[in-house]
């Protein structure tokens, strides 16, 4: 029987009311003896049997992805969440990567991919706008990661928020040890904010444990590089948004915290980053200090400091860049630091138009990889398409979708310059975004239109049209700054970007969109309610993967655990826990490492 003929047959018999039960034909024994189909079972499901059917059916039969040895750890069982501490969250997650096989990776480099906000939704919507850019109907194209052979999906929330933020989630894949919204590396003993409580619960971070194992670390993002994101690989801080000392407390100041940009830079942790490239210049430099590329802007900096000045004389011979000629005459074997804008770097969509110009995310991800894989012990690097989040906080899917494209590109470029055979690549989002794909829009229908097919699941290639007669589009925010009432600053009626409002006035039924082209890149999709903002979403998001370690990336994992799943295939990094005599008799690094027996320096000493 054929794939079709068979696919026929299980919908015939699925749809016989009569028949309480479905056997599959003998003939069908392959990959599973016997599979029984309840009647309530959804069609989808069916239809996953027979894709696994279909791959079964060829001889001889395939084996299933490579199965790593499942080694078991043991974790006290706790009160929820009275009971949750890090060392805790730090063994759970290693038991989670033990029990996947994570001890049987090889891997001696690390990539790790972070789109900022990358719902699911927001992959799949991204795959079919490249597919359609391409000129076909889109839906069965492929992002560059959705072609590897390892899936999962991660639970997101932080120790204290049912829906994360990115200063919690990051420092969960960076330390291993889930924690609290808003804060950077540090454990959830300490408050948001509390700067004592902060000091006294330092986590050791994934960038930190490869500097003092002799390998090298790189960031790479587009957002400000002390953004919650790359901020969480070297540095510890109650407060996310104390990137430069002008933003921190007077208190905190007092009681001895530190801002992120100098904590970047005067890490304790062997030299620190060898390559860093972003946006966030002002968090580097003095206010005395002109921004180079902006008249009217300057540095944020009140202590003075030119930390730009301090990384070099930590690495000598490295190289500081702030737009794209000089990005590009940048020596490959030389240590290199490029911060191309005050603020984050421009969003992919506008980066044309960049008075300097700046590298793309891809073209930044390879001169990283250059550089580092100098290095002969490995490196361990974070690629992070930050903005995919900024676009969609800001209500305007086109440039989040774009910003996902520009991570695609990124992960092709280190698909292609590393192997397989020691490089470990992982691809998730930290948390995701209220975006939705609605409505019963037929295939190839452009996937920022409106939705052209039918207002119920009968096709009829009209336009759609909601209960009170009104066309709409197929993506569309649950909330923010879209929403279709007058605002302080944009009329009633659909949204232009940027637009970020407040003091609304209730909308008034629905705009008539007939005549609104949607799939403009300024064209902000509706939200359900406004907010000046549109919110992240608590549910959960994807991880892929490819390289040694990449067969115990499956299942449904808790975030902390992405850091256990690295650690454990990397003997380079493992073993160092386990030389810190943090590993249980199976070599399974399973305590909570204290930061301060990895450095005993405090911070590196004063430079210029
Ligand atoms: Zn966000």
């Amino acid at each position: 029987m054929t794939i079709a003929a068979r696919r026929g047959a299980v919908r015939a018999r699925n749809h016989t009311a009569n028949a309480p039960r479905y056997t599959w034909p003998v003939a069908m024994h392959c990959c599973y003896p016997h599979i029984t189909l309840r009647k309530s079972m959804r069609l989808t499901t069916i239809a996953s049997f027979i894709l696994l059917l279909g791959a079964c059916s060829a001889q001889p039969p395939r084996t299933t992805a490579p199965t790593a040895a499942s080694v078991s750890v043991e974790v006290q069982e706790i009160r929820h969440p009275e009971g949750e501490t890090a060392a805790w969250w730090f063994r759970a997650g290693a038991a989670k990567a033990a029990a996947h096989g994570a001890m049987d990776g090889r891997a001696k480099n690390v990539i790790i991919f972070i789109g900022d906000g990358m719902s699911l939704t927001t992959v799949a919507a991204a795959r079919i706008f490249e597919g359609q850019r391409l000129g076909g109907p889109g839906e069965n194209h492929s992002l560059a990661w959705e072609t590897f052979p390892a899936t999962g999906l991660i639970r997101t929330y932080n120790t204290d928020m049912q829906t994360p933020d990115s200063a919690g989630t990051m420092s969960a894949i960076a330390t291993g040890a889930k924690t609290r919204a808003g804060v950077l590396s540090i454990g959830q003993s300490a408050a948001r904010g509390d700067c004592v409580g902060a000091r006294a619960a330092p986590l050791l971070t994934l960038w930190e444990l490869a500097s003092v194992s002799d390998m090298a670390t790189g960031v790479v993002t587009t957002t400000g590089v002390t953004h919650a994101t790359p901020g969480a690989t070297f540095s510890h801080s109650a407060e996310r948004n104390w990137e430069n000392d002008a933003e921190l407390s007077e208190q905190a100041r007092a009681e001895g915290c530190i801002d992120i940009a100098r904590q970047l830079v005067q890490t304790a942790y062997v030299r620190g980053f060898d390559v860093l490239l972003g946006g966030g210049r002002q968090h580097f430099f003095p206010a005395a200090q002109r921004d180079p590329e902006y008249d009217d802007q300057a540095g944020a900096r009140e202590d003075g400091l030119d930390l730009v000045k301090q990384w070099q004389h930590r690495h000598p011979g490295g190289v500081y860049v702030w737009n794209r000629t000089q990005f590009e005459a940048a020596p490959a074997d030389a240590p290199l630091l490029g911060l191309f804008e005050p603020g984050h770097m421009q969003y992919e969509y506008d980066r044309p138009n960049d008075r300097a110009g700046e590298p793309s995310l891809a073209e930044m991800t390879r001169a990283a990889i250059t550089r580092l894989s100098r290095n002969r012990n490995g490196y361990v690097l974070l690629v992070e398409g930050g903005r995919i989040d900024h676009a969609h906080h800001g209500g305007n899917a086109y440039r989040a979708l774009v910003d996902t494209l520009a991570l695609s590109d990124a992960v092709r470029v280190a698909d292609q310059t590393t192997s397989a055979e020691d490089t470990l690549i992982l691809i998730t989002a930290d948390h995701s975004h209220t975006l939705n794909f609605v409505g019963y829009p037929m295939r190839g229908n452009p996937i920022l239109g409106k939705v052209r097919g039918g207002s119920g699941e009968q096709l009829s290639g009209e336009l759609a049209t909601d209960g009170i007669d009104l066309p709409y589009t197929t993506l569309g925010y649950a909330n923010g700054p879209g929403y279709t009432g007058a605002s302080n600053s944009q009329p009633a009626g659909p949204k232009t970007y940027p637009h970020t409002g407040r003091d609304y006035t209730p909308a008034k039924g629905r705009p008539d969109l007939s005549d609104v082209d949607t799939e403009a890149p300024n064209y902000m999709q509706e939200a359900m309610f406004p907010t000046s903002s549109e919110t992240h979403g608590g549910d959960d998001v994807g991880i892929w993967a490819r390289g040694p370690g990449s067969a115990a990336v499956r299942g449904s994992v808790e975030q902390n655990a992405i850091f256990h799943l690295i650690v454990q295939a990397t003997p380079r990094l493992r073993e160092r826990l386990c030389a810190a005599k943090l590993c249980n008799p199976t070599g399974v690094p399973v305590e909570l490492p204290k930061p301060v027996e990895f450095a005993p320096a405090a911070m590196s000493p004063a430079a210029p």
